[in-house]
């Protein structure tokens, strides 16, 4: 070989490793990301998307406990639900176990449980149901009374949906979209789902796709940093496509087991946010299919919740319902009243602002604490 083809070969390499290294960028600084082989091919991006302003962000510490895993946290948070809930089960206890059950009786029931935010129709069906088995059965004592109302609660929310969150898919990462209104706690879910995700043996890349809100971008890197995530991220005001994009390819890249994506959730320009959500979602599926839509939904809005439901549903498959905030408020009727008007289960609860106050929804846990 000659000196000339030796100076050529050796620029070509140092071009390629060049254009490799660039992509990732950390701030100004260049960083690389050991990569393990993909496991899946990784698709060039579609053309109506820049995918060059997007950062990925390797974690730059990792705390050194692991989060908690998922399974046992809703019996630790048991109490927190316990407390803003249980006036309403302990309410409807106390008068389903009084001696005479009267009309003026049915009338403080229902408006127990109007005030739970179960919502009027499933009101109506849990009070003919109970009025029936008073009929049949009798209330003789409070613990008969407990066991019916156990018993009627538990069907109310359907204890047969499948609530399991679909964390791995065969040969790619499986990809989540988080989406809601803002405020309702959508990036603190994300974050705190990367933790249990991470506790239960997952490795996880996030997407930080809310460009609109600089500030989550920053809240998510946190989340990431604190569990050894990669973070997707762009400049405020980037294509939330190009950023969800290009987490889905990390993720690939990375052959993670799940790819996080938060989303954008300005409810003032309705029209355009939920274009834009259509947009992420079809863009993602360019190169995956999405495997779950989780609504976050703020459990002190109410019935509130639930119409915000009904207009995301009509933009994407919905597969789950994170509610948040349930340790502040008495209104765990919206979980029932989301529920059926969805046909789509909670999955998650949010019962607190500690990193690990996310657990997954269990019928009979939840229905126990109420009656606690
Ligand atoms: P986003 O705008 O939807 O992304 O909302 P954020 O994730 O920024 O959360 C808004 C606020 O809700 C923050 O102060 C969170 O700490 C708080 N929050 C989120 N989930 C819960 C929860 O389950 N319980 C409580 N008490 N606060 C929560």
């Amino acid at each position: 070989m000659t000196l000339i083809e030796y100076v050529l070969i050796g620029l070509a390499v140092l071009v390629a490793a060049g254009a490799t290294v660039g992509f990732l960028r950390r701030g100004s600084t260049p960083v690389s990301i050991e990569s393990p082989a993909p496991t899946a091919q990784i698709p060039s991006a579609p053309s109506d998307i820049a995918v060059d302003e997007v950062i990925v962000e390797p974690p730059a510490s990792v705390d050194e406990a692991l989060p908690e895993p998922s399974a046992g946290r809703l019996a630790r948070l048991r109490s927190r639900l316990a407390r803003s809930n249980s006036a309403v089960g302990q309410g409807l206890l106390a008068l389903l176990s009084r001696d005479h059950i009267d009309q003026a009786t049915w009338d403080e029931v229902e408006e127990t449980l109007l005030a739970s935010d179960l919502g009027v129709a499933p009101t109506q069906e849990l009070i003919e149901s109970l009025k029936k088995r008073v009929r049949v059965d009798g209330v003789s004592d409070p613990s008969a009374a407990r066991t019916m109302l156990r018993e009627e609660l538990i069907e109310l929310l359907d204890p047969r949906m499948n609530r399991e969150l679909v964390t791995h898919a065969d040969g790619r990462p499986s990809v989540i979209l988080i989406v809601g209104v803002n405020g309702t706690g959508k990036t603190t879910t994300t974050g705190k789902l990367a933790r249990s995700l991470v506790g239960d043996g997952r490795t996880v890349v996030l997407g930080a796709a809310d460009t609109f809100r600089a500030a989550a971008s920053q809240q998510l890197q946190t989340w990431g940093d604190r569990v050894g995530a990669t973070v997707v991220t762009g400049p405020e005001a980037a294509d939330p496509a190009a950023v969800a994009f290009d987490a889905v390819r990390e993720g690939i890249s990375q052959g993670a087991d799940v790819v996080v994506i938060d989303t954008a959730g300005r409810l003032h320009t309705k029209s355009g946010l939920m274009d834009e959500l259509g947009k992420v979602k079809r863009v993602v599926e360019k190169q995956s299919p999405v495997d779950e839509v989780l609504l976050v939904l703020d459990a002190t809005t109410g019935q509130n919740g639930v119409r915000q439901a009904q207009v995301f549903a009509e933009v994407v498959d919905v597969t789950g319902i994170v509610l948040t905030k349930l340790d502040g408020t008495a209104k765990g009727g919206i979980i029932a009243a989301v529920q059926r008007d969805l046909g789509v289960p909670v999955k998650l609860v949010g019962l607190g602002e500690g990193p690990d106050d996310l657990a997954p929804f269990d019928v009979e846990m939840f229905v126990d604490a109420l009656l606690e």
